[in-house]
């Protein structure tokens, strides 16, 4: 049997081996998918591990996907432009550090119906590892402009100057209300969703959003944002689609196979369903 895992934090409660077991299964891959928990001395040598024949690669999640850049033996572009690794393969032997991160959320705006961004601005609330997995999507999207707010601003202006060719802009909290009407496309890649009354915007600068605009949530449920902004008759996506579609990148990158998309969303579907059932 060959086996996959995900190295992350011992505390981590993950849906990815639901998916990815659901993956092998419906494929009759003779293959499993745990997880590894790993504290962060332990990451070199857990990493190594993967060089064995019977392992097929790994998932790496915070607080990890920096520390496993420099163990792998190759790292794509993408990864570097990143600055993590969250996917590695083991290819006999040499290890390649990949990042999946860009491509599903590139893969969840496009089945919104967003296809082409180099007429739109997106606007991006956040500044921390996953608001640079979203730049990078957005650039590759060739999205026109691109405005990042964060609550720390230097953070914002930090990561606009690293990534930005121009197109990457920094904007400030109290010019907000400006910059919500021109964005077709406003991500939330901030901590904030996950429990009820969080809000990174209010709900009435959630008024100032443009009625033909997409608000995704990179969090993995139906937050206060997508609640107000399905009420207003906004299009919306959560954080699971770019979890299921880096998910099935991964998948694809370890087996060569065409990942099965639906199997995978339904199953953290059903998982998600089952956790909030046992609450
Ligand atoms: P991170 O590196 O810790 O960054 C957190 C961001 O949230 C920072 O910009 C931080 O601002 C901001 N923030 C935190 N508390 C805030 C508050 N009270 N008010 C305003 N801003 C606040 O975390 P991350 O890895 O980027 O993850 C961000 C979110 O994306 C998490 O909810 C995570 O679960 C989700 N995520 C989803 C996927 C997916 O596949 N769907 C993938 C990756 C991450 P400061 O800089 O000012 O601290």
């Amino acid at each position: 049997m060959k086996l996959c895992g995900l190295i992350g934090d011992p505390v981590e409660h993950s849906l990815s081996p639901v998916m990815q077991n659901a993956a092998f299964q419906h494929l009759g891959l003779d293959a499993t998918y745990a997880l590894w928990p790993t504290v962060a001395p332990e990451v070199s040598e857990r990493i190594a591990s993967l060089r064995s024949s019977n392992v097929l690669g790994a998932n790496v999640t915070v607080p990890h996907k920096q520390l496993a850049m420099p163990e792998c033996d190759d790292v794509s572009d993408t990864a570097r432009l990143i600055g993590a690794v969250n996917t590695i393969i083991n290819e006999s032997g040499r290890l390649r550090g990949d990042n999946t991160d860009a491509y599903g959320f590139m893969a969840s705006v496009k089945a919104a119906g967003l296809r082409d961004g180099r007429q739109a601005t997106a606007l991006v609330l956040g500044a921390g590892g996953a608001a640079r997995a979203v730049i990078v999507g957005l650039q590759q999207l060739e999205f026109r402009r691109i405005l990042l707010v964060n609550r720390t601003a230097g953070k914002a202006r930090e990561l606009a100057d690293e990534l930005g060719g121009g197109d990457v802009l920094a904007v400030d909290w109290e010019s907000l209300d400006d910059s919500l009407p021109e964005s077709t496309l406003i991500v939330n890649a901030t901590s904030l969703g996950w429990h009820d009354g969080e809000m990174p915007i209010s709900p009435e600068q959630v008024l100032l959003v443009s009625r033909d605009a997409l608000v995704f949530d990179l969090t993995y449920r139906e937050t206060d944002l997508l609640r107000e902004a399905k009420s207003r008759g906004l299009s919306t996506v959560d954080g699971l689609e770019m979890l299921v579609r880096q998910g099935a990148r991964s998948f694809s990158m370890w087996t060569g196979k065409e990942a099965p998309v639906d199997v995978m969303r339904r199953a953290v579907q059903a998982e998600q369903a089952r956790r909030a059932g046992s609450r």
